[in-house]
């Protein structure tokens, strides 16, 4: 049976691609590379991911292909292929965390510039006050092609939904692909607040660590309530603004 005509599958194969095309409509693509992948299954060692050399805007539900851990193809729509480089991150964490059914990475600008700051992201206002005390920092080793790597990733990433590769973007796990779009959005958005407030040059008024770690749990209870069974409205929301834009996404 092919993998898109299963109706579990359809719905992942849909949130996925929702997710590429969205990812791009808000400029946080870096032409054909950094990736979104998506346990195909519960308890599966099948993922979804990308079709190699496409732009996110062309990635559809259909085209989406399925391989295993170690990257092999297991079905590719097109006879694309995948980068398996750009997969090595992924399948790391995957196998790692059972909770991460989806990964997505980014090198968008403001990403890339705060993953070169030495303090990394800081608790600066409501939006960066969620990942307090939940961002990891993995440091760079140049492109990850290197599958020892992998073990460092693991290691550095811990429990924590949110990685900073140093001197390379963002990483971030999610138990839907929703949960894992709204925590990018989120964490691009502080990024790019926190270069507004130091290109300001003014004296900056830091929130105390205890402020942080209370709205960080708030944000934690707001997941807890919204698990993978829950309705996501947010998510729905953005379901529906791709829906209306590029439609095709769903073929
Ligand atoms: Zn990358």
């Amino acid at each position: 049976m092919s993998s898109a005509t299963d109706a579990s599958l359809g719905v992942a194969r849909r949130d996925l691609a929702a997710a590429y095309r969205l990812i791009a409509h808000f400029g946080l693509d870096d032409s054909i590379y950094t990736h979104i992948s998506m346990r195909a299954e519960e308890g599966e060692s099948r993922f979804l991911i990308n079709p190699y050399g496409y732009r996110f805007e062309e990635v559809r539900a259909s085209n989406l292909v399925t391989v295993d851990l170690e990257g092999n193809l297991v079905d590719d729509p097109d006879g694309a292929g995948i980068n398996k480089a750009g997969f090595t991150i992924h399948s790391a964490i995957h196998a790692a965390r059972a909770d991460a059914h989806c990964v997505l990475h980014t090198h968008s600008v403001a990403g890339v510039a705060v993953s070169c700051l030495e303090e990394g992201l800081l608790p600066l206002n409501q939006w960066a006050m969620q990942f307090h005390g939940r961002i990891a920092y993995h440091d760079y080793e140049g492109i990850a092609l290197d599958l020892a790597e992998r073990e460092r990733l693991v290691r550095d990433l811990g429990d924590k939904p949110v990685m900073i590769l140093r001197n390379h973007g963002l990483l971030v796990c999610g138990r839907s692909v929703g949960e894992a779009f709204r925590r990018m959005y989120n964490l691009e958005r502080s990024c790019k607040a926190q270069l507004a407030i130091m290109a300001t040059g003014a004296p900056v008024r830091r929130p105390a660590a205890s402020l942080c770690e209370h709205v960080a749990g708030q944000y934690e209870r707001w997941d807890s309530d919204h698990d993978t069974t829950a309705r996501d409205p947010e998510w729905e929301a953005y379901l529906r603004l791709i829906a209306q834009l590029q439609p095709d996404f769903a073929d």
